[in-house]
């Protein structure tokens, strides 16, 4: 399986160094793994008289004639194709030389593409292009087509080409394909060997035996995942002894009886009592609090501390921004008030006499609880006791920043990580596979279901008069503008020309109109959201800086602006900012006419849901797993060839389930019958897959 690809025959140094540069394929096993991204069913085929437009067809056939239509240098390649009964005219306006010189007439051909109306009648613009090969692997009846880059093809790397090197790289390794899944799984779960699902995979008999290719090398690569995150999760548990929170105390009844003005959500409850069953178990807590916006999760990391500080430990709570950060504080100060606690704030901005009594009062133990951003993980920091880490929209922050805090003691604090980023489920058994997950799925009674809606541009006076009527009943507005990169002015320009139309609109001294975006001072910012919290202004105009956690209950209208450019958590977060007073609450939508399929079927979801682990589940049926925040940022590599976490839910499942098992009795995949799993782990490690999970 490691024979060099370039002593495969057909290959050779010079494609070899393109296989390498340009997909990463080194070894005959690489090649393997290259898997078809379709199959041109041998079996099936339309008649050019049958077709209707917009769909992908698949027609069998010759060309009768080529012809350049249009004017120089604006022109496109006309081919007549025809399947014995009527015609169809193929269009190419690029490459065309390459395919005049490739097509050939009266040779059969197989076509591929998307039906389309061109000039008023129906047409396949660049279609794929098949000869019709019946030597190539005679029975079967599926053919494998690969995708090829342009540079693939400059060196004579194609579709076809990759069928003839996977047909002699499976002879070359017939019977010497190792099977990396031991026996009895294969005999328990019906899976097919490795060798049979390759063989399968790229030459399939038919529609099943390709079914069973697929469901099998989906399972390894899942398998395998979660064999490594869970594997070490239960390794974790027990090198790690967690300290043990035996007591409910003074400071957490205390403020239980005098300061806590309304009574938890059951859900609430529930959580902290997970919370204290993990604190008090003398295991280490790795939890990830998940809970809808404005669910009040900053409740139960506040009562998570006072736990840890009844205990005689210190508390650290996290944030990713600055804004949130003294947010978080003022929060806790007030809820905290008359408590007697020591509680401070620490962010890149605080003054360097301030940081150094903070510093002090950290080392001899006399600070309760610290607040901050990612100044709390700096060296200098140390704690004289830590017990407890709390990290606030957890998807914000990399895994070495988590890392960092669990390295501020000899023995780990225990940690909490919150996120109103809700993952599905089958995200977050891969992703955060070496967390427990609670979830708070209920918000606090009286809340009135946030009214969305969709509003074009041209309706701006309506939103306009909407937002005026909304003020005079005391309301307060965020309207917030795209920020794709903090650098682009272009960005800017929308935003200070929003401001600047808002103002004109709501003009002074009847209005108030403030502005926050990333590029203020920290001074600057904070002042202008003060203007905000206190409700002296009005309006809060701002880029997304104020998505995550900022909370101000009498703001009840959240306008969001191109809100075509934003994603689907996003905008989730966004409408959290509001609703979450006891007044009925509104999100407007505003887009232009000009939107793409996915971007009407964003907004559509937001208009139609507000349940936020619905919206993440179609988000991740969208944008598809790798392009969710968390899993960049996660340091896992999400590289799969074939499975696919948004629609692989229930073979993640499946594979959990086993691994659970599996691990029950054999922790240490010491079992003889374990030995491949030992084997094949061990040189996953090696190799591809290179996680960097927090141990
Ligand atoms: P999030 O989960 O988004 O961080 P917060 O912790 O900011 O939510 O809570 C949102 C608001 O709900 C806060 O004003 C908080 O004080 C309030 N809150 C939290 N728990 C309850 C509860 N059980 N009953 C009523 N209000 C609550
Ligand atoms: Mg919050």
């Amino acid at each position: 399986m490691q024979t060099d690809i370039k002593f495969l025959a057909g290959v050779g140094p010079k494609k070899a160094t393109v296989f390498n540069s340009e997909l990463e394929i080194f070894s005959v096993e690489d090649l393997l793994w290259y898997l078809p991204f379709r199959y041109i069913d041998r079996s099936s085929f339309q008649k050019i008289s049958q077709l209707e437009a917009e769909n992908l067809v698949q027609i069998k056939g010759t060309f009768l004639r080529f012809t350049l239509e249009g004017q120089k240098f604006k022109e496109r390649l006309i081919g007549l194709f025809a399947d014995g009964e009527k015609t169809i005219e193929l269009v190419w306006f690029k490459s065309i030389s390459f395919i005049r010189r490739t097509l050939e007439i009266g040779k059969e051909y197989i076509v591929f593409g998307k039906t389309t109306v061109f000039n008023g009648h129906l047409t396949i613009v660049h279609p794929e292009i098949d000869i019709l090969d019946d030597n190539l692997l005679s029975k079967s009846t599926m053919q494998a087509v690969y995708s090829v880059s342009e540079k693939m093809k400059k060196a004579f790397i194609t579709s076809k080409l990759l069928n003839k090197l996977q047909k002699s790289a499976l002879e070359l390794l017939k019977t010497k394909i190792q099977e990396t899944l031991p026996e009895y799984l294969l005999a328990e779960n019906k899976l097919i060997s490795l060798e049979e699902a390759f063989q399968n995979i790229h030459f399939p008999q038919n529609a099943d035996s390709l079914k069973k290719a697929q469901f099998r090398l989906k399972f390894d690569e899942l398998f395998y995942t979660q064999l490594k995150i869970l594997k070490q999760k239960r390794k974790q548990k027990r090198i790690f002894k967690g300290y043990i929170f035996e007591k409910v105390g003074d400071y957490f009844n205390l403020f239980y009886k005098n300061n806590l003005k309304f009574e938890l959500t059951q859900a609430q409850k529930r959580v902290i009592k997970e919370i204290r069953y993990d604190l008090g178990s003398g295991k280490h807590m790795n939890r990830l609090l998940q809970g809808d916006v404005g669910s009040g999760k900053t409740l139960v990391a506040l009562m998570t501390m006072l736990l840890a500080i009844d205990n005689g430990f210190q508390a650290a709570f996290m944030a990713p921004t600055e804004i949130l950060a003294s947010q978080h504080f003022e929060t806790l100060t007030g809820f905290l008030e008359n408590i007697g606690l020591n509680i401070k704030l620490l962010t890149g901005s605080s003054k360097t006499k301030e940081r150094r009594q903070i510093h002090e009062a950290l080392e001899n133990g006399e600070l309760h609880i610290l607040v901050g951003t990612h100044a709390l993980i700096e060296e200098k920091v140390q704690f004289k006791n830590l017990g407890i880490a709390i990290i606030d929209e957890q998807h914000r922050f990399g895994v070495a920043q988590r890392a960092k805090l669990w390295a501020k003691n000899t023995n780990p604090p225990h940690v909490l990580v919150m996120t109103a980023t809700p993952i599905p489920r089958t995200l977050s058994m891969t992703l955060y596979g070496d967390l427990d997950i609670s979830v708070i799925d209920e918000l606090p009674p009286g809340r009135k279901q946030i009214k969305t809606v969709h509003a074009f541009d041209s309706q701006r006076l309506r939103v306009f008069k909407f937002m005026r009527d909304e003020i005079s009943k005391g309301r307060q507005i965020y309207i917030v503008y795209p920020l794709i990169q903090e650098s682009e002015k272009f960005d800017y320009k929308d935003l200070t020309d929003g401001y600047e139309s808002i103002t004109r609109a709501f003009p002074p001294p009847q209005y108030l109109v403030s502005i926050v975006h990333g590029q203020m001072k920290p001074d600057e910012k904070n002042r202008s959201m003060q203007l905000f919290t206190s409700g002296q202004a009005h309006i809060l105009v701002s880029t997304t800086v104020i998505e995550v956690g900022v909370n101000v209950p009498n703001a009840s209208i959240m306008i969001v602006e191109s809100a075509e450019k934003f994603g689907l958590s996003q905008l989730h977060q966004l409408r959290g900012r509001v609703g979450r007073g006891a007044e009925q609450s509104y999100c407007i939508l505003m887009t232009s006419y000009k939107l793409s399929k996915t971007a009407k079927r964003r907004i559509q979801i937001m208009v139609e849901s507000n349940d936020g682990f619905k919206i993440a589940e179609e988000d991740l049926k969208l944008r598809g797993p790798g392009d969710i925040e968390s899993t960049q940022q996660s340091g896992l590599s999400f590289d799969f060839k074939i499975a696919n976490i948004a629609h692989d839910g229930t073979i993640i499942q499946l594979c959990s389930d086993i691994i659970q098992q599996i691990l029950d009795e054999d922790v240490e995949l010491s079992l003889a019958k374990n030995a491949v799993l030992f084997f094949e782990l061990e040189k996953r490690k090696r190799t591809k897959l290179n996680w960097r999970i927090i141990s």
